[in-house]
């Protein structure tokens, strides 16, 4: 016996009896943001490995354990993409686009790729979809990403979201906060986690992302960094909800909200939701004013957020939503001749109209051949036998009345107009 081969621990097919699904979502995708103006942009799936360690930072998680990065034959060092903002932003400074498009909006889908531990809804490559717009810096901006992303999974009748927002202001304003952050969780030192302490100095904000509960208990208690803010950035964040509540968005503000990754400036937000289990969030954004100056280019303000396939897809099959399409007719076919008039009716219904249908191909009996349509859940099933060559009248069956009748070949476009 020879050995078979799997497939990579974090990675999974999608198979014939799913992409219904995803065709469904794609579709989707592709509908929604040009709606809003969003144009598609595609990357390649990997880059100098360089790029996302200026841009993701490299004391996240991302960038210290996750990434897929290697040294090619010409020694370039590689990586997988692990996210899309990185690559749109290089393509963004690299194509000089702020010279011919001010406000560039775009959309994306595809693979990213994390090692992280495989889980339900957290895989090691898994498809990502998003947006980014580049060139303004104003609240409404960050309202028309924000209500985005809300009204993106609340038309697909996903309920139970939850929408959180926060903002981490300037630069300005996060100095002197994480001089105050840092200065009471220091009193904590010996409590916190090995990581949290090494965070404490190289980025305190983090420490608010912690997922352990007596971490989260000290959290509780530290300075807010709405207290903090200039005047300037308090009056964004509240601009920004004013335009959201205006368009009537649910949302909580949550002090702590930080986001994982470094290049986030003002803004940040996610939504959650308790279909996925204990990976909940569906989806991640927030304000990045200095990342496309910070990678080379000039100083552009931009927003966007990134979210998961595989959990919006977990998320609606909870919710027991339909995609798959069924066939419309499933040909029968007894005896040779049958089989190539089959073959030619098909070709025919096809030609004239937008109908799915199966030819069995296998030359089973009636009965396989009828238990088959039954397993695709065809719609009608045509029978066609020597004698319904020699009449020319085809048998159809209705099978989800059960009624069969005689149809002639002329009428049976007309049958399914
Ligand atoms: P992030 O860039 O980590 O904020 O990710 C954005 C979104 O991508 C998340 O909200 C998830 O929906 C999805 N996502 C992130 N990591 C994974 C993963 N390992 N497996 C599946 N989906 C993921």
């Amino acid at each position: 016996m020879k050995n078979i081969i799997q497939n990579i621990k974090g990675t999974k097919d999608i198979s014939a009896d799913d992409t219904f699904i995803w065709q469904f979502v794609e579709k989707y995708i592709n509908d929604f943001f040009t709606k809003y103006g969003y144009s598609e942009v595609r990357t390649p799936t990997f880059e100098n490995t360089e790029l996302f360690i200026r841009s993701i930072g490299g004391d996240t998680d991302i960038v210290s354990k996750e990434m897929y990065s290697w040294v090619d034959q010409g020694n370039n060092k590689l990586t997988l993409r692990p996210e899309f903002t990185a690559s749109i932003v290089r393509h963004y400074i690299q194509n000089q686009i702020h010279k011919t498009n001010p406000a560039y909006k775009i959309y994306y889908s595809g693979s990213s790729f994390r090692r992280e531990r495989p889980q339900k809804g957290r895989f090691r490559e898994f498809r990502q979809f998003g947006v980014e717009a580049f060139g303004s810096k104003f609240p409404e901006q960050d309202a028309e990403i924000i209500s985005m992303a809300y009204n993106f999974y609340k038309n697909l009748d996903i309920t139970d979201i939850k929408l959180e927002l926060n903002t981490i202001g300037s630069k300005e304003s996060r100095k002197e906060y994480t001089i105050g952050l840092k200065k009471y969780l220091e009193k904590f030192k010996k409590d916190l986690s090995e990581t949290s302490r090494k965070r404490l100095d190289s980025n305190p904000l983090r420490i608010l992302d912690t997922k352990i509960d007596f971490e989260k208990e000290i959290i509780k208690d530290a300075p807010k960094i709405i207290d903090y803010l200039n005047k300037e950035d308090k009056n964004h964040f509240s601009c920004t909800l004013d335009f959201l509540d205006n368009i009537k968005i649910p949302y909580t503000v949550n002090n702590y909200l930080v986001r994982g990754l470094d290049y986030y400036s003002q803004t940040v937000f996610e939504i959650q939701s308790n279909l996925l289990g204990s990976q909940n969030a569906l989806c991640g954004g927030g304000r990045y004013d200095y990342l496309v100056e910070e990678l080379g280019g000039p100083s552009i303000p931009a927003i966007g957020f990134a979210a998961g396939i595989e959990r919006l897809i977990l998320a609606l099959s909870i919710n027991d939503v339909i995609f798959k399409k069924y066939p419309d007719i499933y040909m029968i076919s007894i005896g040779d001749n049958a089989v190539k008039y089959s073959f030619e009716i098909a070709d025919t219904l096809r030609k004239n109209k937008k109908l799915y249908i199966i030819n069995d191909n296998m030359r089973r009996t009636m009965k396989a051949q009828m238990k088959d349509a039954n397993r695709v859940m065809a719609k009608h099933v045509i029978i066609i036998g020597e004698e319904e060559i020699v009449s020319k009248q085809l048998t159809m069956k209705n099978m989800e009345t059960g009624d069969q009748e005689k149809i002639s070949i002329e009428n049976i476009i007309e049958y399914f107009k």
